[in-house]
């Protein structure tokens, strides 16, 4: 009892440190920057960032939000990214225990945390980690997940071909450009990891969510934000969803279907 606290403690600190790396990657990738050097340091005056304010969340909370030379604001979003991404270390390490597919399961949610931020920073998912993620993660899904190889190359070529052809339909008819080839290859992605049973789920999740959201954001701020609403991140959140519930999604899709 005793010894699965120390664990979920030790893996949910592992994550925030975790999460903490993320936010580079997330400053950095869009940039073409290397993610490994040089140390972090203030945005605005350039200060190497003091070994404090690099401790995950507690950083923030010591440093009260502020760069300690030129008192910036430091965004919020540090401590909720490693927050989140210790959150979802340890659900993961709930749900699979500590084994090769809670690692691998780790490595596919820190990638779609990182695709996420991009998204909504720069409406971009970078190329560079989804065509190193395609492979990557169908490999990790047939030799790790269990998946069969089958579910796996359908999952991979039902996911780009079916936004590709909402793709070039919407902009056909709409005559604008809707949804961007990123889109294409991370749905990809989220099908070579999770097999093509999840695309349907994955597709009308986010579609509901996106819908939910950009009504919000129409209603609030009174205007159209179709451009400025990324629908990377909503693909990312249905896949976790997905990922996490597989076999109640499973279950109730089954029971509909034989009704
Ligand atoms: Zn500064």
């Amino acid at each position: 009892m005793f010894a699965t606290v120390w664990l979920e403690g030790i893996i949910a600190l592992a994550g925030a440190a975790v999460g903490s790396f993320l936010n580079v990657c997330i400053l950095r990738m869009p940039e073409g920057l290397s993610v490994v050097t040089p140390a972090s340091h203030c945005p605005r005056c350039g200060h190497p960032i003091r070994w404090y304010g690099n401790i995950p969340v507690l950083g923030f909370l010591i440093l009260r939000g502020r760069c300690r030379d030129c008192q910036a604001a430091i965004s919020p979003r540090y401590p909720l990214v490693e927050l989140v991404t210790a959150v979802l270390a340890w659900l993961l390490l709930r749900k699979y225990g500590l084994t090769f597919p809670f690692l691998t399961a780790s490595l596919f949610t820190a990638t779609l945390i990182v695709v996420t931020f991009i998204d909504l920073d720069h409406q971009v998912i970078p190329h560079r980690i989804t065509l190193t993620g395609i492979p990557l993660f169908a490999l990790l899904a047939v030799l790790v997940m269990g998946l069969s190889l089958l579910d796996v190359l359908l999952g991979l070529m039902i996911g780009a071909g079916t936004l590709y052809f909402v793709a070039v339909y919407y902009e056909a008819l709409t005559g604008r450009e809707g949804m961007g080839g990123g889109d294409v290859n991370l749905l990809a992605m989220l099908g070579a990891f999770l097999g093509w049973q999840a695309i349907a789920f994955i597709l009308l999740a986010s579609s509901l969510l996106g819908a939910l959201v950009g009504m919000v954001f129409i209603l609030w701020k009174g205007k159209d934000l179709r451009y400025a609403v990324p629908f990377g991140p909503f693909l990312c959140l249905a896949a976790l969803l997905y990922l996490f519930f597989e076999d109640a999604l499973n279950a109730l899709f089954l029971a509909s279907l034989w009704r």
